[in-house]
């Protein structure tokens, strides 16, 4: 057993002492303050899940380490661990417990490509050029879940309380890849809520429809005629072609397209070179839309216009669905009682040192007026009363099958760029860590809240049947037989894992992964940095 599993356990055997500490967070009484505390005096393990998960870097759907690491910690503290869960081998399904209520912790684990980014430094330095990195702060939201889960689960041994917890990964966010796939293999049946948590610059929680949009993502492949390309060009029949016409085509329909639609493509296959016909060509799009129906309706325009550009070009067309998200509705009663929570949790005291490398970064990404980290609470976020569109998260797949709330816990700084390496700086030191641990006390009050009270399981799954699904029924934009797109970023991996390896958090000889790389945060100015 290495030292990391042990401490866990240690952790969790301990005997909690709850006087002093339970003192720091006022408003909680009972098992809930005991919860809190005991989450407070797991900073140790939070620290070290983020670090190594960030040192990990791992892209969607071939997050190994990281599901090696996280399920080992699990089972060490006895949760069973089912892996590849939904045909997704880098999945998994860890559970503790018997009977009601069910409740399912689940954040998102993968990185951003070509986002790799030196932490605790306010200067753009790629810890390997080229490599993904943490650029969206993936890193924490299983330590959040998985710190609330040992906590609550050490109370509900000793005081015999029923129910099951249950811990799950979001693979492949960033493809929108998974969470439809765990809806239809019924992975949600049986569950009484979900909390999700998602790394955010404050400490909130929001109800009803969500700022944002739902998407289907779809690649289009094109099969030509492939012939010399200035001997005989008329025998051939271009794939590229196909794809050319089918996005001029899309480009005139915007213009007839609802306003709050977005959408994107790239050219995945262009062909091989210019003096061969293309016999192969592919093109993937995103369509996004406010509603479910919008989606629908531009999705089978789309279908109508690949079909219309294989037809100009007398080649064929096939369809392939890489991922998908429902737009997104939140449950009432469970963010209300969150809310209560977030209000006694309060924000991290951040110290001198986070404030000032906050605003340095805030600085680096172009304010000239930087804020720093947020001192004030955000207040939750009601039913949106018209829609806002934007960005998409597959967790409304999961939203629309059991009560579900998104936990944004202030991991990150604000005012940088998302999906970019600005947004790594932060994911691996002392903002990243106490943000993390902020969000652990809601998640660990929220569950006893769950657990303990005689109402709220019934009220939430009131407000999911009479409100959120009286007049609309979640029809999922994947098929029976669309399979999950697991192939994806093999080949990415295969080229940096054995780089990334070499620079693996070992929290063995380490305090923190800032003292393993030598970094004397916050290090604003650029000097040659020592590598322990
Ligand atoms: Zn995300």
């Amino acid at each position: 057993m290495n030292i990391r599993k042990s401490l866990a356990i240690l952790l969790i055997l301990v005997p909690i002492s709850i006087g002093p500490l339970q003192a720091q967070d006022s408003g909680f009484d009972g098992l809930k303050a005991e919860a809190v505390a005991s989450v407070g005096s797991m900073q140790k393990l939070t620290q070290e899940i983020i670090d190594s998960l960030f040192s990990f870097s791992e892209l969607g759907f071939q997050e190994f380490e990281t599901q090696r690491y996280l399920t080992e910690l699990l089972q060490d503290n006895g949760f069973d661990v089912e892996l590849g869960i939904a045909g997704i081998p880098s999945a998994w399904w860890a559970s503790w417990g018997n009977g009601e209520p069910v409740i399912a912790l689940g954040s998102d684990v993968d990185g951003i490509p070509r986002a790799s980014q030196m932490p605790g430094v306010a200067y753009r330095q790629p810890m390997i050029e080229g490599a993904p990195g943490h650029g969206e702060g993936h890193n924490s939201g299983q330590a959040v879940n998985i710190v609330a889960a040992l906590a609550v689960k050490a109370i509900m041994e000793r005081e015999n309380l029923p129910g099951t917890i249950v811990l799950w990964p979001g693979i492949a966010e960033e493809l929108l890849g998974t969470k439809a796939w765990y809806a239809r293999d019924g992975l949600f049946e049986g569950v009484d809520a979900v909390l999700f948590t998602h790394v955010g610059r404050n400490l909130g929680v929001s109800w009803g429809r969500a700022r944002g949009t739902g998407l289907v993502s779809v690649e289009y492949l094109f099969d030509g005629e492939a012939a010399h390309g200035a001997g005989d060009p008329w025998e051939g029949r271009s794939a590229l072609d196909a794809v050319e016409l089918m996005n001029i085509a899309w480009n005139f329909r915007r213009e007839h397209l609802h306003p709050l639609q977005r959408s994107h493509y790239v050219i995945s296959n262009g062909g091989d070179q210019p003096n061969v016909v293309p016999s192969s060509a592919s093109v993937w799009y995103f369509i996004r839309e406010v509603t479910a129906d919008g989606i629908r309706q531009n999705f089978a325009t789309l279908q109508q216009i690949a079909e219309g550009a294989a037809l100009m070009s007398d080649t064929s067309v096939t369809r392939r669905i890489v991922g998908a998200a429902y737009p997104r509705h939140f449950n009432r009663p469970i963010a209300l009682a969150m809310d209560q929570n977030i209000q006694n949790v309060g924000l991290p005291q951040w110290s001198e040192d986070d404030q000032q490398f906050a605003k340095a970064l805030q600085t680096l990404m172009g304010s000239e007026d930087p804020q720093g980290l947020a001192t004030e609470l955000s207040g939750i976020t009601p039913d949106l009363e018209e829609p806002v569109s934007g960005g998409s998260d597959d967790i409304g797949d999961v939203a629309w099958n059991v009560p579900t709330v998104t936990l944004r816990y202030p991991s990150n700084v604000s005012g940088l760029q998302g999906h970019h390496w600005s947004s790594a700086m932060a994911m691996a030191t002392p903002i990243a860590h106490k943000g993390a641990v902020a969000g652990a006390k809601v998640i660990a009050a929220t569950m006893l809240d769950l657990v303990q009270s005689d109402t709220l399981v019934d009220e939430a799954h009131s407000y999911f049947e009479d409100v959120q699904t009286a007049d609309e029924e979640y029809q999922p934009f994947i098929g029976p037989e669309d399979p999950p797109a697991i192939e994806k970023n093999e080949d990415i991996m295969a080229e940096f894992r054995p780089l990334l390896q070499d620079l693996y958090y070992d929290p063995s000889r380490y305090d923190t992964y800032l003292e393993q790389l030598g970094i004397d945060y916050p290090q604003l100015e650029a000097t040659e940095i020592r590598r322990n």
